[in-house]
């Protein structure tokens, strides 16, 4: 049986990437939507024919008596996506949230527990690690296919429209509240991922620093971050500790240009480069300048299958909340430092 998923936000993901994905999954299809606007639940009942499956935000607590949802998959801005998770636990349905799981740690930790009180599973939206050209790249790292590990060079961003306002709902990635912060928040946390899916380790401490050019449009969120971050060696454990080379990230991620979408792992005997990285399609990826020459399937369709395994199966699945958390504390030290100007440890989960 597929499992039925409610999508809750019918934005631009939503419409664009998840309901066509929900269409292509072996083990999930599209059963709900829970959306503000009635004129987009009348055209998503029709174009999906859902029937009464279809809710407003006032009714969300209400999925907890259909029986055609068992996930309940939250799509909305980030800083909502805490409250709804938690209220989604509360219907005993399972859920799976978009990345940034929350605007901090601490709604992470909420979610998490109030996940564990539900005794329902919690997934969160990182398709990259379902992706093989990410896959194939930590192999080899992890393998020592660059020899051991010494350095990380991972950025996204975009540019943000130039009419763009933080008091507008269309651009609420600019509003502290909804977003939670700015590009960081949004696509940074793609290269923070990389360099801690590719070393397999918590980043030690970080570095960081901002550049602002437009500050009415950027009164809210940072427009330009660069970061770096210190990893423990991944490889030569075995060494003694002084000879154990930790592994240097700089990342850097920015609302204000274009085409900045990659990630490379360096080693002493070469590189792995992914490139465009983070796209929805047309990955490229490098090992040692060697092309990989693998296909980009749909990532959303990959990782909601996988999801959606783990749930019928009741088996771990790879992105639970604790992924989520771990990457808000990286991103809560990140803030810090570039705040203060000094260097902050990472906390543990
Ligand atoms: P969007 O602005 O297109 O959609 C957000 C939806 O939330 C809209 O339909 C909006 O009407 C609704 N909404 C409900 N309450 C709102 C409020 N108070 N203010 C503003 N909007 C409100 O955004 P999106 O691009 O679809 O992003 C949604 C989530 O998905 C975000 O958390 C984002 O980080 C994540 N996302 C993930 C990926 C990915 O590749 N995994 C890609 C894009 C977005």
């Amino acid at each position: 049986k597929k499992l039925g998923y409610a999508l809750v936000g019918l934005g631009r993901l939503s419409t664009g990437q998840l309901a066509p994905a929900l269409q292509k999954t072996e083990h999930a299809k599209l059963a709900a939507v829970v959306s503000g606007t009635p004129s987009k639940r009348e055209e998503w009942r029709k174009k999906y024919d859902l029937g009464e499956h279809v809710y407003s935000y006032e009714q969300f607590d209400r999925l907890s008596d259909d029986d055609a949802v068992d996930v309940i998959y939250i799509v909305l801005p980030n800083g909502l996506h805490a409250e709804y998770t938690i209220r989604g636990a509360e219907t005993g349905k399972h859920v799976f949230c978009e990345k940034p799981m929350a605007n901090t740690a601490e709604e992470c930790r909420q979610m998490i527990a109030a996940c564990e009180k539900g005794k329902v599973k919690l997934g969160i939206g990182y398709r990259c690690q379902f992706e093989p050209h990410h896959l194939r790249a930590m192999e080899v790292v992890r393998s020592g296919g660059v020899g051991e590990l010494r350095g990380l060079g991972a950025g996204f961003g975009f540019k943000m429209p130039a009419d763009a306002d933080p008091d507008q709902k269309l651009h609420w990635r600019l509003n502290r509240k909804l977003a939670g912060g700015g590009p960081l928040m949004d696509v940074g946390i793609y290269a923070l991922q990389f360099c801690r899916y590719m070393t397999g380790r918590e980043p030690d401490s970080v570095t960081a620093q901002t550049t602002l050019t437009d500050p009415v449009k950027f009164r809210q969120v940072e427009e330009t971050l660069g970061w770096t971050m210190t990893f423990p060696s991944v490889l030569g454990d075995d060494l003694p500790e002084p000879l154990r080379a930790q592994v240097t990230a700089s990342c850097a991620t920015t609302y204000n240009f274009s085409g900045f979408n990659q990630g490379e792992a360096f080693g002493p005997d070469g590189s792995v480069l992914l490139k465009p990285a983070y796209s929805y399609t047309g990955l490229e990826g490098f090992v040692k300048g060697e092309p990989m020459n693998l296909d980009t399937p749909d990532q959303f369709a990959i990782e909601i299958d996988a999801f959606s395994q783990s749930v019928k199966d009741n088996k771990p699945f790879k992105c639970p909340g604790e992924e989520g958390l771990r990457d808000l504390l990286a991103i809560e030290a990140i803030y810090k430092a570039a705040e203060t100007g000094r260097r902050v440890d990472v906390a543990k989960v």
